[in-house]
């Protein structure tokens, strides 16, 4: 991996990546909401109650990549706006998706983070355009991408001066069926020893099932991730897009229930003694 200058672990150093108060890097970030922002109603409420189970940031997507250009594409500027209003009403920063380079700017007024999803992350002239703005990235990994591969495209972030990306493990396409994608989790400890940015992991989209989300947010806390991102749906039966896999509210509750404690038992764990 020598072309990776900037995105690299050099000599050990840890980024923190700052989003209002909070800190990917530094203890472990839970965010969570719609898959997509599809009114004022569905919005609000899943912040409120996201918020209230212990959520550190809103997610919801105003520009959707949907596979079919016939599939709910997202409500653009008007959610931004939807997106706005639920910052202002839970105090959560809010992360949502850009997907054309054209609207980085514009969109970056409304957010606390860009994410770039699994299927632009080779968009170079997306990268560089999320590179020129220093509000924080989220990059996600490519479904079809090795490490060195997504590491290069930090890079290209990274290289046009933004600082600020924080790395999101979404799963990969394998064979497997049974779930939506594979999970590698392994990529946790060795983006660990290749890079000092922070690597966050998303339950939802790699497995795709409900009753996996739980199992693997506790089992990427426990192998040093700095966080999760999670869809949660105030009524699933009706979101408009990935309605299979998202948690109620009271999922999620539940699952924070058990979260937050392993990861202050973890912490109380001499370093020594820790998995990673
Ligand atoms: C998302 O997080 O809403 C999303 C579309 O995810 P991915 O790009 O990982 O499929
Ligand atoms: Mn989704």
């Amino acid at each position: 991996m020598k072309d990776l200058k900037l995105a690299s672990n050099g000599r050990g150093r840890r980024t923190v990546v700052h989003v209002g108060d909070v800190n990917f890097g530094e203890g472990f970030c839970v965010i969570a909401g719609p898959c997509s922002v599809e009114n004022e109603r569905q919005t609000l409420e899943t912040a409120t109650a996201v918020k209230k189970a212990g959520a550190d940031m809103l997610r919801g997507g105003a520009f959707k990549p949907r596979s079919s250009p016939y599939s709910f594409q997202g409500l653009g500027l008007e959610g931004l706006k939807i997106l706005d209003l639920a910052r202002k009403e839970t105090g959560l920063p809010v992360v949502t998706e850009v997907i054309d380079p054209r609207d980085v700017s514009w969109v970056a007024e409304f957010a606390d983070v860009l994410q770039i999803g699994t299927r632009n992350m080779q968009n170079f002239a997306l990268l560089k355009e999320v590179g020129r703005v220093d509000t924080p990235v989220l990059l996600k990994r490519g479904m079809y991408s090795t490490l060195e591969e997504w590491l290069n495209c930090a890079e290209y972030i990274l290289s046009e001066g933004n600082p600020n990306v924080i790395l999101c493990e979404r799963g990969i396409r394998t064979f497997e069926r049974y779930t939506r994608n594979t999970l590698d989790l392994s990529a946790v400890p060795a983006m660990r020893e290749l890079t000092h940015l922070p690597v966050v992991v998303d339950p939802t989209h790699s497995t795709g099932r409900i009753s996996l989300v739980g199992p693997m947010s506790l089992a990427a806390l426990t192998a040093g991730a700095d966080g999760i991102m999670v869809e949660v749906h105030c009524r699933p039966q009706e979101a408009l897009c990935d309605a299979d896999q998202a948690l109620t509210p009271e999922q999620f509750g539940q699952m924070m229930s058990k979260i937050r404690p392993l990861q202050h038992f973890l912490a109380a764990v001499p370093e020594t003694l820790r998995p990673t």
